[in-house]
């Protein structure tokens, strides 16, 4: 008998009938013979209106114990509907919130950490032949304080009760058919991938694709918990998210992905001595900025400059404070800065065996004439910064060069 983990996604358990659409899937689940664990998250839009009403009432100041006990009262609403709506269905359900569950987290209010989950609990619900429905987003820490995970957070509640329960799969349920080869709403093209391995979707995951949360592919890396992503609305199989090694094929670019949320930021005229990037960096740091790519020119005259993508919410901050950063900074640094940007990525395991597949984005863009601003890469992936008017054209290019065209081989090198 297997043990599978399904979680529920805010559209999934919108209203009332999709809510009893979920209830039907649940105990179809259990009556093809499996036990199951249900994590749900908060109906769609009620975590917007908590928040919103968090800001409207606790203002700059508000506290972050409270948003907490506020922001995950969504979650708890929705387990007390799935479960009677179970119960309507003749059979037995019980709901758990993150603290009966005994989910304990650190103490970092609206971004903990998972500590620990008491598994046993949910075992013995489920061997008395009952479903587990469990509120996703949030725990407790040591002090019995209500903690949340951070927006997306019900994921990561997910795929960790999957690997303490060692279920045999965490099924993601969403309103999406599974992971895309591209935004489908921006590329027509784009199609759901069978299969993607775990770095491939960490990868997507921190360039902006909203299906996982980073943290949840994460864990599941750690454990190996298969995750299938897949669509509340249909029964068709959706995306795995698996071992490198279970992967069939390993596509040279299997998505294509952007993120118009960052600004860039140049710091010019900065000293080329040892220490001017620690002191600009950790001056961003210590204020609690992440600084995502970086790009130092070659020096001239003694001088060099930097230049560093921000997330855009912070760019405001980061230019004030690069501005007070630069008489540290060794001479006469000036700051300038553009929010007018997006970063755009390829992302393939199959990158790591072929060249060439860097020459062939950059050849693509520049047939359109889009202008490269900066570069990052890791092993398998390509990001390149541009203009953000041109998001979508860079996007479906590349889309068309590396994944409908894709069978092609990169251009070779020599
Ligand atoms: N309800 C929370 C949010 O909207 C957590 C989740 O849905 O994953 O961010
Ligand atoms: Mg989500």
């Amino acid at each position: 008998m297997s043990l599978i983990v399904q979680k529920f996604g805010g559209t999934s358990v919108g209203d009332a009938e999709r809510i009893r659409n979920v209830a039907r899937r649940v105990v179809a689940t259990q009556q093809a013979g499996h036990r199951v664990v249900v994590i749900v998250s908060a109906m769609s839009g009620e975590t917007n209106a908590l928040v919103a009403l968090a800001d409207e009432l606790g203002g700059p100041e508000r506290s972050d114990r409270e948003y907490d006990v506020l922001v995950s009262t969504g979650e708890q609403k929705t387990i007390a509907l799935l479960s009677m709506a179970i119960h309507a269905l003749g059979h037995d359900a019980v709901s758990f919130t993150g603290a009966q569950l005994g989910m304990r987290t650190d103490t970092s209010h609206s971004n903990a950490r998972i500590e620990s989950i008491d598994a046993d609990r949910v075992r013995k619900v489920l061997d008395g032949n009952a479903v587990a429905v469990i509120a996703g987003f949030q725990g407790t820490d040591a002090d019995g304080n209500i903690t949340t995970l951070g927006r997306g957070g019900s994921d990561t509640s997910a795929v960790a009760v999957a690997c303490a329960l060692e279920a045999d799969v965490c099924e993601i349920y969403t309103d999406v058919d599974g992971v895309f080869t591209a935004d489908p709403n921006m590329v027509g093209a784009a199609h759901k991938l069978a299969q993607i391995s775990y770095d491939e979707m960490l990868e997507l995951a921190s360039l902006g694709s909203k299906v996982l949360q980073v943290r949840s592919v994460k864990f599941a890396m750690q454990y190996g918990m298969p995750i299938h992503v897949r669509s509340s609305f249909h029964e068709a199989e959706g995306t795995w998210v698996t071992r490198e090694e279970d992967v069939m094929e390993r596509l040279v670019v299997s998505g294509v992905t952007y993120n118009r949320n960052e600004a860039k930021i140049r710091v010019g005229g900065v000293k080329d001595t040892p220490g001017m990037a620690g002191a600009l960096f950790g001056g961003l740091a210590e204020a609690g900025i992440v600084v995502d790519m970086i790009v130092q020119n070659v020096s001239h005259d003694g001088s060099t400059d930097m230049t560093f993508t921000v997330p855009k919410p912070e760019y405001e901050r980061a230019i004030q404070l690069a501005n007070e950063l630069a008489p540290t900074l060794g001479g006469d640094a000036t700051v300038e800065g553009d929010p007018d940007i997006a970063k755009v990525s390829v992302v393939g395991l199959g990158m790591t065996d072929h060249a060439g597949v860097a020459a062939k984005m950059f050849d693509v863009l520049a047939q359109e004439s889009i202008n490269i601003q900066m570069i990052g890469t890791s092993e398998i992936k390509i990001s390149v910064v541009i203009e953000e008017k041109y998001t979508e054209l860079a996007v479906r290019a590349l889309h068309q060069a590396f994944v409908e065209d894709g069978a092609s081989e990169p251009r070779s090198e020599g």
